[in-house]
C-alpha cells in the first residue's frame, strides 16, 4: 500500500492509487523525449534551476520538515536539518559539475592522433528506487549530480513516503527544471521490473536492503544495464585506551540513535578494549539512559518512533531472541505501551556468534558492546559481518590509526568522529553493503558515459 501512515500514532492519513500500466508506459515516453533535448542544455542553465530549487528548499523548510517527520517519524529538528542539508547538497552540484566533468586530455602524440581526450557524456534514463529514512536527502543526492550531468531522472520512492516524493517532483519542476526531467513514480515494488526492463532506461541506482538490491541488480544484469547499489550496514565503532572517553561516548550514542537508530552509517556495534570497556560502558549507558523518547515534533525529544510497525517487530525480535540465548540487556529492551512504533534506546552485551544480532543489521535504536583484548581482536570483530560500509575508530596512537584506516572493511572509515554523508567526500560500501559510489566527483560521473575521443588528420 502507498501511504502516509503516522509512525507516531498509527493512524493512516492519505492513500495513493499506484500508477497503471499505461501511466507508467507514458512517464517512461516524456523522460526518454526530454532527454534528447535535455542533454544539450548548459551547466549553466541546469545550475541556475538547481540553485532555485534549493531556494525553494530553504525558504519551505517549516512544510517539508513536517511532511518528512509524519510521513516516517524522525524528529522535527533532524528533519529540518535534512532539508538544509539537501540544498547545501544541490548547490554544491551546481558550483562543481562543470569542472567534475571536464573532459580530460590524453597524450595525442602518443596515440597517433591530432587530438584525444575523454570526455563525460549522460547516460539518459536513470531509475532511482530510494528508501524511506532520509526521505529527501537519499533521492537529492542522486538527483542533484545526475540533473548537472544531463540525465533524466525516475524516482520510485519508499511506499511510506509518497507526500515527500511527489514534493521532490514539485520543488525540482518550480526550480525551472523542464517537464520530464525529474518524475516521481507511484509505483509499488512489483512494478519496478518493467521498468528497469524498458530498453528506455538506462541505469539504476537503489538505496536500500540487501534483498531489493539484489533483486534490481539481477535484473539490470540480464540486461547489461549499470547500476549503483547502496544497502545495508552494521558499523562498527572501535575505542581504544588512547581514546578521549567522554567525547567517544557522547558521539557514540549519538552514531547510534540519529534518525531514531534508523541509518544505514549509524554506528551498531560498539567494540571496546577490555583496558577502557568499563569506563566507556558506564558512560555511554548512562547517556543512552537519559535519551528522551517521544512526540517527534516535541523540541524536547532525542528519539522518535521508528518509520513502521513491521521495523519495531524486527528490532525487537533480534533483542529477544539475542536474550534468550544469553545476551545482557544494560538499558531498555522493553517496548513502551501505547499507540506509535516506539522503542526505546537499547544497549545489548554478552553477544555471542550464534545470535543473529552478531551478524544481522539492526535498524533501530539498539546498540551491540563488545570487549576485546587488542588491537586484532578488534579489527577481527569489526569485520566479522559481511556489510562494509563505514567505519569508526576512536585512538589517538597514530600506528593503531594507521592500522584501522588499513584494516578495517568498509568503504568509508572515520577516526575520532562518527561516519557522515558529505557532498565533498564519496560515500559508498563494499562487500554486501553494495558498490558504486555517490557525492564527490565520483558520484556524479557514475551515471555517465566516459567517451573516448580519438581525432586524427
Ligand atoms: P527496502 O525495503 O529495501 O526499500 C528500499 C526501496 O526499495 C523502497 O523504495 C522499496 O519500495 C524498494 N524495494 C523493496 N523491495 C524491492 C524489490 N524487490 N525490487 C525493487 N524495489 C524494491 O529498504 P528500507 O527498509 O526502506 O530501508 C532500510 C535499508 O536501507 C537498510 O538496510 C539501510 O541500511 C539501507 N540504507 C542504505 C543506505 C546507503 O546509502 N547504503 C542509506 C539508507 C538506507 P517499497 O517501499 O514499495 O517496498
Amino acid at each position: 500500500m502507498i501511504a502516509t501512515i503516522n509512525p507516531a500514532t498509527g493512524e493512516t492519513i492519505k492513500t495513493f492509487e499506484s500508477a497503471s500500466s499505461s501511466e507508467l508506459a507514458e512517464r517512461i515516453a516524456r523522460a526518454s523525449e526530454r532527454f534528447r533535448e535535455y542533454r544539450h542544455t548548459s551547466f549553466e542553465q541546469r545550475a541556475n534551476w538547481l540553485r532555485a530549487a534549493a531556494d525553494l528548499l530553504d525558504a519551505e523548510v517549516d512544510d517539508v520538515a513536517r511532511l518528512m517527520t509524519i510521513e516516517m517519524g524522525k524528529t522535527l529538528a533532524s528533519a529540518k536539518a535534512e532539508v538544509g542539508k539537501c540544498a547545501k547538497g544541490m548547490r554544491y552540484y551546481a558550483d562543481h559539475a562543470e569542472g567534475f566533468l571536464a573532459d580530460e586530455p590524453a597524450d595525442a602524440e602518443a596515440v597517433g592522433a591530432v587530438k584525444a581526450y575523454a570526455t563525460y557524456q549522460p547516460l539518459g534514463v536513470v531509475l532511482a528506487v530510494m528508501p524511506w529514512n532520509f526521505p529527501l536527502w537519499q533521492v537529492v543526492r542522486f538527483a542533484a549530480p545526475a540533473l548537472m550531468a544531463g540525465n533524466v531522472g525516475l524516482l520510485k520512492h519508499a511506499s511510506n513516503v509518497p507526500q515527500t516524493a511527489l514534493y521532490l517532483e514539485d520543488v525540482l519542476s518550480r526550480g525551472g527544471f523542464p517537464d520530464g526531467c525529474f518524475q516521481t513514480l507511484l509505483i509499488s515494488s512489483s512494478q519496478v521490473e518493467a521498468v528497469l526492463r524498458d530498453p528506455r532506461v538506462a541505469a539504476a541506482t537503489l538505496t536500500g536492503s540487501e534483498p531489493a538490491g539484489r533483486s534490481v541488480a539481477a535484473i539490470c544484469g540480464d540486461e547489461v544495464k549499470h547500476t549503483v547499489l547502496e544497502l545495508g550496514g552494521s558499523d562498527p565503532f572501535v575505542v581504544m585506551p588512547s581514546a578521549d572517553l567522554d567525547r567517544a561516548a557522547e558521539i557514540a550514542v549519538t552514531a547510534r540513535v540519529q534518525n531514531n537508530g534508523q541509518s544505514c552509517i549509524a554506528a551498531k556495534r560498539f567494540i571496546v578494549h577490555a583496558d577502557v570497556y568499563d569506563a566507556f560502558a558506564e558512560r555511554f549507558v548512562a547517556r543512552m539512559r537519559d535519551l528522551r523518547v517521544g512526540d517527534p515534533f516535541d523540541s524536547d525529544t532525542d528519539v522518535g518512533p521508528l518509520a513502521t510497525e513491521q521495523g519495531r517487530t524486527d528490532v525487537e525480535k533480534l533483542v529477544e531472541d539475542a536474550v534468550s540465548r544469553g545476551a545482557t540487556v544494560l538499558c531498555g529492551g522493553q517496548r513502551p505501551d501505547g499507540p506509535g512504533w516506539f522503542y526505546p534506546p537499547t544497549v545489548i552485551t554478552d553477544i555471542t556468534e550464534d545470535m543473529p544480532i552478531y551478524q544481522e543489521e539492526v535498524f533501530g535504536p539498539v546498540a551491540s558492546l563488545y570487549r576485546v583484548g587488542d588491537i586484532e581482536e578488534a579489527v577481527a570483530v569489526a569485520n566479522a559481518t559481511s556489510f562494509g560500509l563505514g567505519s569508526n575508530a576512536w585512538t589517538s596512537d597514530p600506528e593503531e590509526q594507521r592500522r584501522f584506516i588499513t584494516e578495517l572493511a568498509a568503504g568509508q572509515v572515520f577516526i575520532n568522529g562518527m561516519v557522515v554523508s558529505f557532498p565533498e567526500l564519496p560515500f559508498g560500501g563494499i562487500r554486501r553493503s553494495g558498490y558504486g559510489r555517490e557525492l564527490s566527483a565520483h558520484g556524479i560521473r557514475e551515471f555517465c558515459n566516459l567517451k573516448t575521443v580519438w581525432v586524427g588528420a
